[in-house]
């Protein structure tokens, strides 16, 4: 029975606990007799994982939903304080267990790719590290309480970073224009800040990256996003594909805009807005959409369709937007509970519909994979991730009228444009956090120059105007990926490309691709990225020829449709 998320509750969890119940459980595995014995220990270890993981998301959740509660602020805190200690123990256990003469009995009951996982996780931590762990999180909650500190007037109105959307997707240049410039008028009053910020994290993270033995912060990097089955290598030849099969597409269709909006010349603040009467939006309310996304999914699949009602009915979603609320979407779940949540920030522009078809597609997977033992296996790695939600906003596509009524094709227009247009800049966000990490001494100017290397390169068609101080190189700062989860972008791309392979896919045959999706989410996370991919018959997005097939589809569909 599924309890209703005002009754979940997660008590705060001791490290001194904690350690006695981990130090119980490893003199428990070294004295166990039997196969069956240390499956046991591993279960019990698992239980306590996944306690700690709902405190965590918890307070996490609790937080972003009012950054302005002190004792939601105060938890954070204490969180980010005490997490790193849970790290230490919980690598101490993984450690064990990894060196443990049992290794090959105990894969075989818990499958190999979480050995794989522990392996790289190992390689992140180190007491030595602990502090400087608790730095960075300090760090990241700077960033992220400055971010929500904006207050921008505009229309009369006063706005945070996410209200301010709707006017920098406006159908009135002139009020885009304004947004743009406000937007980067408040990154400029706290200039120092967010240079600051950067440099700092950027230094504690190459001097954690040196303590633990790497070269430089990408190897660490990659360790703690967990990628066993990829290396930089890869990433850099995906990116090269990027560039040469699908940036000359991006340049016709940015083309093709341009015509759309009537202006001369495409500049930045047009960017996000493909005709003259803007924006398809959402015809209702949060309320109202709520209603159309129960009907769309009831429609598609049956599981999913009662999987979202049971979110909606007890209360596992938070969509609206208001004061002191964090920006941004997520999807977060409570292991020991087995039920996901999903947060937004309506604003009244497409996005919304597409945090349903985006957002629940995380949650749906998770859902689905809930039972899988151990709790690695709750989430694959991110990439992964993302294919069940952005291949999600594909297989919505034959439903989006019950949004966007007549401008149903309109949204589907742009919704293949803009996931065209997002891996270019996905892998302009990978590029410059390779160099930034690969050069850690910059100076806050030289990162600059670095973004504006990578957007030449990825985005030819960009052009700030008389924007000076954006256009001096400071998009990136925009993009908190960067600041909070370093080399967490590229997944995006990756996953993208899947997901439009599965567009491409749906449009000969919606069954098929359907139940290959569903089959994908069951899977959870017992596999690493290129196995999940290729068991659902994708293209590996890092094997060459990935994107061939979409752009081909996609440059004919544009050519005779749109
Ligand atoms: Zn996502």
């Amino acid at each position: 029975m599924v309890p209703d998320f005002k009754d979940i509750q997660a008590n705060r969890p001791s490290v001194e606990i904690t350690s006695d119940q981990i130090a119980a459980l490893q003199e428990q595995f070294k004295k166990a007799g039997s196969a069956e014995d240390r499956h046991q220990c591993i279960m019990q270890w698992d239980a306590l994982r996944r306690n700690l993981d709902t405190w965590e998301s918890l307070t996490h959740l609790n937080f972003a939903q009012d950054t302005k509660n002190p004792d939601y602020k105060a938890e954070q805190d204490f969180a980010d304080e005490a997490l790193p200690g849970f790290t230490k123990l919980h690598v101490e256990m993984k450690r064990m267990l990894l060196e443990s003469e049992h290794r090959s009995e105990l894969s075989n009951a818990i499958g190999e790719h979480a050995f794989r996982l522990w392996e790289s996780d190992i390689k992140t931590f180190d007491p030595a590290v602990k502090e400087d762990l608790v730095q960075e999180a300090k760090l990241k909650a700077e960033y992220i309480e400055l971010m929500a500190s904006a207050k921008i007037e505009i229309d009369g109105k006063t706005v945070n970073l996410s209200g301010l959307q709707p006017y920098i997707t406006h159908q009135d240049r002139e009020l885009r224009y304004e947004a743009v410039t406000k937007r980067w008028d408040f990154f400029k009053e706290h200039q120092e800040r967010f240079d600051g910020i950067y440099a700092e994290l950027t230094a504690l993270r190459t001097k954690m990256s040196t303590a633990l033995g790497f070269e430089n912060y990408v190897g660490l990097g990659y360790a703690r996003m967990q990628r066993v089955d990829y290396n930089a290598e890869d990433v850099a030849r995906f990116r090269k594909q990027v560039v040469e099969d699908l940036v000359p597409l991006c340049v016709e269709l940015r083309e093709k805009q341009r015509e759309a909006l009537g202006v001369e010349k495409l500049m930045y603040w047009d960017e996000a807005v493909h005709s003259k009467i803007g924006n398809p939006k959402p015809q209702g309310d949060g309320a109202w959409m709520v209603e159309q996304a129960r009907t769309m999914f009831s429609e598609m699949n049956p599981e999913l369709g009662d999987f979202f009602n049971m979110m909606a009915d007890k209360g596992y979603l938070d969509l609206e937007t208001r004061d002191g609320k964090a920006g941004g979407g997520f999807c977060t779940s409570f292991p020991s509970v087995g039920v996901p949540f999903v947060f937004a920030n309506f604003n009244g522009t497409k996005h919304d519909a597409e945090v349903f078809t985006h957002e629940i597609g995380h949650a749906f997977q998770n859902w689905c994979s809930r039972k899988h033992q151990p709790l690695d296996y709750l989430w694959p790695t991110y990439e992964s991730c993302e294919i069940h939600s952005m291949s999600l906003e594909f297989l919505c596509w034959p439903h989006m009228e019950l949004f966007f009524k007549e401008n149903a094709d309109e949204f589907r227009r742009l919704h293949l444009t803009e996931s065209l247009f997002f891996i270019p800049y996905g892998v302009a966000v990978d590029d410059f956090q390779h160099r930034i990490y690969e050069n850690p001494n910059a100076t806050p100017e030289e990162r600059h120059a670095m973004w504006r290397e990578c957007e030449k390169l990825y985005m030819p068609w960009r052009d700030y105007g008389d924007l000076d101080f954006v256009g001096e190189g400071r998009r990136w700062q925009l993009q908190r990926h960067i600041y909070l989860m370093p080399f967490y972008y590229i997944d995006y791309t990756l996953a993208q490309t899947c997901a439009l392979q599965y567009w491409v896919r749906a449009e000969s045959d919606r069954d098929e691709a359907m139940t290959s999706y569903v089959e994908l989410c069951k899977q959870g996370g017992k596999e690493a990225f290129q196995t999940l991919a290729r068991s659902a018959n994708l293209v590996s997005p890092l094997e060459d020829g990935c994107l061939k097939e979409v752009v081909a589809k996609a440059r004919k569909l544009f050519e005779e449709q749109y």
